[in-house]
């Protein structure tokens, strides 16, 4: 029964007149998804009724679908089903057949009849189908609290019978909400807020500010594999590598060693800015968390921020660390950011870093810096890596 699997999606169903709209993305990404992890099996995504229907030509196994469409934002559940002919008694056996290979006592019967035209209703198929799967299986009917559900859906022109249901990602599908720009850092938390991006539908290019020479080699692939992991929501990615040691070394030279941080920040903003702007993209996401860090103050993220317009968001803001660190693990980026790695910031990190920072002084300290040939320098100097 590998062949014909049946989706539902989540929040998309709400929205009114643009369900379309959503509703044509999630299918895009359900296809490449599918194709991704079947490159070789032919397989079709039919809508019908909120629900989409995929169904392969041949058996595919459950857990390869299971994957492959865990990663698909928007998707609320989804079931491996038997699908057949819109008759009791074919419903019936495969009912039967379903049910006859699970362990489970207790069980319930529930049928929804998307088409009203089949004959009898939900409540007297339920009835039907419940007596013949208590007689022949000696299973008993616990409609309050069953270990396991037969569902049976009347669609149009099949009836699809089946008893697991996984739980799809929920959120909306990626593409859906425009683009956006992460800053990735390498650490936990940026590749958790792209996470949390991708999940309300935003499509996430990245952006990375590495000091080679002073750092090593290795950060940078570091930095590539979070961004292949994080591919896995969407179907291609570009991340921006961005040159940084130099305008570091500017602002050790020019400024107290304060206000480093504050200054290695508002540098990155401004470039991240300009670059979002040039590729089309309308807001710049942070792994930032109230208070986490010297550098995550309320003054200090005012400081930071005050040199771009573009929204800037920030998705961790009220999770404490062990909950990023938890969803991490999740997503399957807690092995890579755990890595050891040299950021761009702790490489000339100031001992005692201004937690409370006045406007005014960074204003007077840059000053010293040629801010726009800085930036415009270490924008010519980006180099891009396609995933
Ligand atoms: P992370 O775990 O994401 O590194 P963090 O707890 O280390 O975050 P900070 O070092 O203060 O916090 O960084 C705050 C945010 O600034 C990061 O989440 C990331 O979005 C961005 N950022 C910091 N350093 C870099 C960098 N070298 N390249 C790109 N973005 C960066
Ligand atoms: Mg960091």
């Amino acid at each position: 029964m590998n062949r014909v699997f049946l989706c539902h999606y989540s929040e998309v169903g709400l929205k009114k007149g643009n369900r379309t709209y959503f509703e044509r993305i999630l299918e895009t990404n359900m296809r490449k998804s599918l194709q991704r992890a079947f490159p070789q099996e032919k397989f079709s995504v039919k809508k019908e009724l909120k629900r989409f229907l995929i169904s392969f030509d041949l058996d595919v196994p459950v857990e390869k679908v299971k994957a492959a469409l865990e990663s698909v934002f928007g998707l609320e559940n989804f079931s491996p089903v038997l699908s057949v002919p819109l008759q009791i008694d074919q419903i019936e056996e495969a009912a039967l057949y379903l049910m006859k290979s699970r362990p489970e006592r207790t069980f319930a019967v529930r049928a929804k009849r998307s088409d009203k035209l089949f004959p009898m209703n939900s409540q007297e198929i339920n009835v039907r189908i419940g007596a013949k799967i208590v007689e022949e299986t000696g299973k008993k009917v616990d409609l309050t609290d069953p270990e396991i559900t037969c569902h049976i859906e009347l669609m149009r022109d099949a009836a699809l019978v089946f008893v697991d249901r996984f739980k799809g990602p929920g959120g909306l599908p990626v593409s859906s909400s425009g683009k956006v720009l992460v800053l990735l850092s390498g650490g936990f938390d940026s590749a958790v807020a792209a996470y949390f991006a991708l999940k309300r539908g935003a499509k996430c290019t990245f952006i990375h500010f590495h000091s080679y020479p002073y750092t090593n080699k290795f950060s940078q692939e570091k930095v590539i594999d979070l961004a292949r992991i994080l591919n896995r929501f969407q179907f291609n990615s570009s991340l921006f590598m961005v040159p940084f040691a130099e305008t570091q070394e500017e602002i050790v030279l020019n400024s107290p060693e304060k206000f480093r941080v504050i200054l290695y920040r508002r540098f990155m903003m401004r470039i991240a800015e300009r670059l979002a702007k040039k590729e089309g993209l309308k807001a710049i996401v942070t792994g930032e968390s109230l208070g986490q860090v010297a550098s995550q103050t309320l003054e200090n993220m005012a400081a930071i921020e005050q040199v771009t317009t573009m929204p800037i968001l920030r998705p961790l803001i009220g999770l404490d660390k062990n909950e990023i660190i938890a969803i991490a693990r999740k997503i399957g980026t807690y092995e890579t950011s755990a890595k050891p790695h040299d950021d761009a910031c702790t490489r000339f990190m100031p001992k005692h870093p201004e937690t409370r920072a006045k406007l005014p002084q960074i204003l007077e300290v840059e000053q010293r810096l040629d801010v726009e040939k800085l930036v415009e320098e270490t924008m010519n100097k980006m180099e891009i890596v396609e995933i």
